[in-house]
């Protein structure tokens, strides 16, 4: 097996996720709206929750539903009003479609896989509720692409160092590919290995933050592009 690594971000990376939970932002500042809420104002709120909570209860998509129903409770609140069942079970069918959402693959993923697997150790890393990650990763259908499939709480340099001792990796011949500046970027640089960035489209605020040395980042546009910064991948 090859001694060049890489360790590949899921969310955002290799499959669309943000993307559902900005669809149940913008259905709830709707739903507050017809309550007589502002909708900035309502999506601020989930911001808020969100920002409180995370550290505290982590990435589980249960936890962005009782995020959501905080934030309406939190709005009325904050008007002097007592929240009603009728709008609470609303708010939480709404919050509800982050459960079971389709996995959608990004474009290229699935043809460049299978080039990458013949040049590179790969390794999936993915944050969040473990049975969560897995069923993800399950339904996705790209297990069989990977050497190790490691589902954690939340990332950072020291789970990229453990990964390092766990598998063997050499850091110089090692690359942590993913669309986070907070989760994938940083933490990569800070582990001292190679960071790949490919930012998504609609990305979720909270993982946005500058990036540490940008200089030391390779940044793609898109996931296919791996093919062309890594040379020896398109002539196989
Ligand atoms: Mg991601």
């Amino acid at each position: 097996m090859s001694d060049d690594t890489l360790i590949l971000d899921a969310d955002d990376t290799l499959w669309e996720n943000n993307v559902y939970y900005e669809d149940v932002r913008d259905a709830f500042a709707e739903r507050m709206a017809r309550e007589g809420f502002d909708r900035a104002a309502a999506v601020a709120m989930v911001d808020a929750v969100e920002l409180e909570r995370v550290p505290r209860v982590g990435y589980a998509p249960q936890e962005f539903v009782r995020s959501i129903g905080i934030a309406y409770e939190r709005l009325c609140e904050r008007h002097g009003l007592l929240p009603r069942a009728e709008v609470a079970a609303e708010v939480e069918a709404i919050a509800r479609r982050v459960l079971d959402h389709p996995i959608v693959l990004l474009t290229g993923v699935a043809e460049t896989l299978p080039a990458l697997r013949r040049r590179f150790r790969l390794i999936l890393l993915t944050k969040g509720d473990l049975a969560v990650q897995q069923s993800k990763v399950a339904r996705s259908g790209l297990a069989s692409f990977f050497h190790a499939v490691e589902v954690v709480p939340e990332k950072g340099p020291d789970v990229l160092r453990a990964l390092v001792g766990r598998y063997g990796l050499d850091p110089q011949r090692t690359w942590m590919v993913g669309n986070s500046p907070r989760s994938d970027v940083n933490p990569a640089l800070a582990a001292g290995l190679g960071a790949v960035y490919i930012p998504h489209p609609v990305p979720w605020d909270f993982e946005q933050t500058p990036i540490a040395a940008p200089e030391r980042v390779i940044e793609l546009a898109r996931f296919s592009d791996l093919l062309h910064h890594f040379p020896g991948l398109e002539a196989q």
